[in-house]
């Protein structure tokens, strides 16, 4: 390394981390902070210094070495080292079930009774009429089997741990049917080919990619085979010449063989979002009465709760599934539980559920309502932009997301904001970087903004972050 005089000069000038510590003291921002947050926050502004010094020989050394722009640095380090990591973001994509964003918000019930049960103590295993221990899951059992009229349920960690439990239960070392058109990969590596390995369950494919047939289940049934098993396509659809068979047919063929029939449903919903004029999302109750023995779903997708894995069916197999020692390592924590419960009694009244429910009433929201919130978020940012800012009212497509009603595309309103002098990217990245986090997106040039996910406090999140990138 050829360091000039100037450089070898100024790395010896750098203080030394004792040397900040002792000006640090009489600061009273560092009153409360940790020594060891202290300590690395000084090493690391330190560090940077010799960097720029050794790559960049800059001419304002002696700004460079000042001790107040080295507690400027010092502070802003131990700033970033205190904030949180998982933050409250703002959702302005228009994607309602965002896996990268946390999926579903709950609603306001489910947020006081989890806050309730994670102050005191809680009867999570405890049954209260017969003062000895209980079942956490009786919790929401019956509630689940009231909602989809199911004779048993479970809950579980999350989806993809309720599919691994009910094969490995049901068909560890024997055959499982399943059409080669849903061997799906539904993301975040969850395969079912993949699933089904871990669960020791053997996988016979059958039919071809586009087109299966009850033949060719019925071909591959034999004293091996332990369930025959659906799986909602979730993220891709077949269109054009494709067949499958139905729930009904595929019930009456694991009747007549005595084989149970598994559907994982994924997202899995308690609403017809036909009735509400949407393209039609299979139900939970519509397979629980078309006979399918084990059907599992997520907890905070289509259903808007929290990460959770449901299980529903018949006695027999739920009674099984509930006695696999996997259960364990699965098992549902006690805020889950509550913010479940909490979510599924507001089912009993679909009216209520779709206004309560923050997934539901946003897939739900009404385009005139987009359009107001727009046109109010307009006028907002134009008084806070003068004349940088250029804000166009857009109509756009938002979607469910989270695997669930790949084809629905649901209209919705945005806006386009260009910033005289930045990028579509740079203004992004600013966003993005914000307190909190802002997450739009960038089409044909243009910051996008999307109402459909945007609560109504978070207008003036984002008017105050365009404020301030403008200043
Ligand atoms: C999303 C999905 C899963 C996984 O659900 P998680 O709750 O995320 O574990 C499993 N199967 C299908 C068909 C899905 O769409």
């Amino acid at each position: 390394m050829n360091l000039n005089h100037q450089q070898k000069e100024a790395l010896r000038n750098l203080p030394a981390v004792d040397h900040v510590l002792e000006i640090s003291k009489s600061d009273p921002f560092f009153k409360e902070v940790p020594r060891s947050v202290l300590i690395r926050s000084i090493r690391s502004d330190l560090d940077n210094r010799r960097r720029q010094i050794i790559e960049q020989d800059p001419a304002n050394i002696d700004e460079l070495l000042a001790d107040a722009a080295v507690v400027t640095g010092v502070k802003d380090l131990v700033r970033q080292a205190e904030s949180l990591n998982l933050r409250e973001t703002v959702n302005a994509t228009g994607i309602v079930i965002h896996t990268n964003l946390g999926r579903s918000l709950l609603s306001e019930t489910a947020i006081e009774h989890l806050s309730a049960v994670s102050r005191r103590y809680s009867n999570l295993e405890f049954d209260l009429d017969k003062g000895r221990r209980g079942s956490r899951y009786a919790n929401v059992e019956d509630l689940i089997c009231e909602i989809s009229g199911a004779e048993s349920a479970m809950a579980v960690n999350n989806c993809a741990g309720a599919v691994l439990l009910a094969l490995e239960t049901m068909a560890a070392g024997k055959k499982v049917i399943i059409s080669r058109g849903e061997l799906v990969e539904i993301g975040g590596s969850f395969r079912i080919p993949d699933v089904m390995v871990k669960s020791g369950g053997i996988l016979c494919e059958v039919g071809t990619t586009n087109r299966t047939h009850l033949r060719d289940y019925e071909n591959a049934v034999d004293d091996q085979t332990a369930l025959l098993l659906k799986v909602h396509k979730s993220n891709y659809s077949v269109i054009g010449f494709s067949a499958e068979v139905s729930l009904k047919d595929l019930v009456a063929l694991g009747q007549k063989h005595q084989v149970p029939v598994m559907e994982d449903l994924g997202s899995g919903t308690f609403i017809d979002f036909s009735r509400y004029g949407l393209l039609k999302e299979p139900t939970v109750q519509e397979s629980v009465s078309a006979g399918v023995d084990i059907i599992t779903f997520s907890g905070d997708k289509l259903l808007g709760g929290p990460q959770a894995g449901l299980v529903v069916g018949k006695k027999t197999c739920i009674d099984r599934i509930k006695k696999n020692p996997i259960t364990r390592a699965l098992r549902i924590d006690k805020l889950t539980l509550a913010a479940l419960e909490s979510t599924l009694r507001l089912y009993r009244d679909e009216e209520k559920a779709v206004q309560a429910i923050p997934t539901l009433r946003m897939m739900l929201q009404p385009i005139a309502t987009l359009e107001e919130k727009a046109g109010r978020l307009k006028k907002m940012l134009e008084s806070a932009g003068r004349s940088r800012l250029t804000v166009a009212s857009l109509d756009l497509v938002s979607r469910p997301g989270g695997g669930s009603l790949p084809l629905l595309e649901l209209p919705s309103k945005g806006l386009g904001i260009a910033v005289d002098g930045l990028s579509a990217n740079a203004i992004e990245k600013s966003l993005r970087l914000s307190s909190p986090p802002i997450i739009g997106r960038i089409e044909d040039d243009m910051y996008v903004v999307d109402m459909r996910t945007l609560q109504d406090d978070e207008l003036e999140i984002i008017r105050s972050a365009f404020e301030t990138l403008l200043t």
